[in-house]
């Protein structure tokens, strides 16, 4: 896809220059609980300006969720809503996902782990620039470290650029399992794609039933038939 291009090269271009991540101020302790790594990577976050994202935040997005998951949704960014309350996916994108995980999989939202790749709200929610991806990169690549999900959801094109490298678009990605660092990881369609595309709701629904296959969970009575 076009539009992920401009992205791909970038990326790869950084690799050749040796600058594919930027190195946090401190190694994490070892003997840390998941929740004391998290809250230093969060704590290293708040006061981050290695993008231009900074000036127009009102807080950091980090995440939200169980760090003991199984799932790992990654998104795109934070927009108004999420950056006002400094939780991601709250807005109506959000109230879509959180349908998705509850009254689709049939698990609570909070058990799942939720973040985007950019933890600042990029003005007027336009897509993140690629410099702005990867600068913020080693924060969801830290948190994903820690967690260690059995699953990740990458939704949309932003997440599946950053987390795959991938010049391929979403809609060819779509509902097959590839490989991110030993974990499995689902490419699908971002919530607020599906908002305006309500009719990509059923290939949606059945890579999170692809999701639930693999973890062995069980699919709601409600759903069934
Ligand atoms: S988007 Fe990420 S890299 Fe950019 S300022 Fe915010 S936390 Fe830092």
């Amino acid at each position: 896809m076009d539009v992920l291009e401009p992205v791909i090269r970038f990326f790869r271009q950084q690799r050749e220059l040796g600058q594919d991540s930027i190195h946090l101020e401190q190694p994490l302790s070892k003997v840390c609980s998941k929740e004391e790594q998290l809250r230093k990577i969060q704590d290293q976050c708040q006061n981050c300006r290695l993008c231009q994202l900074w000036k127009g935040r009102t807080q950091i997005v980090f995440g939200d969720g169980d760090v003991n998951a199984r799932i790992v949704v990654v998104g795109e960014a934070p927009g108004r809503d999420e950056d006002i309350q400094g939780i991601p996916f709250v807005g109506r994108a959000g109230q879509l996902l959180t349908r998705m995980i509850e009254g689709g999989m049939g698990i609570p939202r909070s058990s799942v782990y939720i973040c985007n790749v950019c933890k600042c709200r990029p003005p007027e929610n336009r897509t993140p620039e690629p410099e702005e991806m990867i600068a913020c990169e080693p924060f969801l690549k830290q948190q994903l470290a820690i967690i260690r999900p059995e699953v990740i959801i990458a939704m949309g094109n932003v997440a599946v650029a950053s987390l795959l490298r991938s010049k391929q678009g979403i809609t060819r990605l779509r509902g097959k399992f590839v490989d991110y660092e030993g974990i499995s990881l689902m490419p699908t369609y971002h919530p607020a794609y599906l908002l305006r595309n309500p009719a990509l709701k059923v290939e949606s629904w059945q890579d999170l039933q692809k999701v639930m296959s693999l973890l062995g969970i069980p699919m709601p009575e409600r759903n069934k038939g």
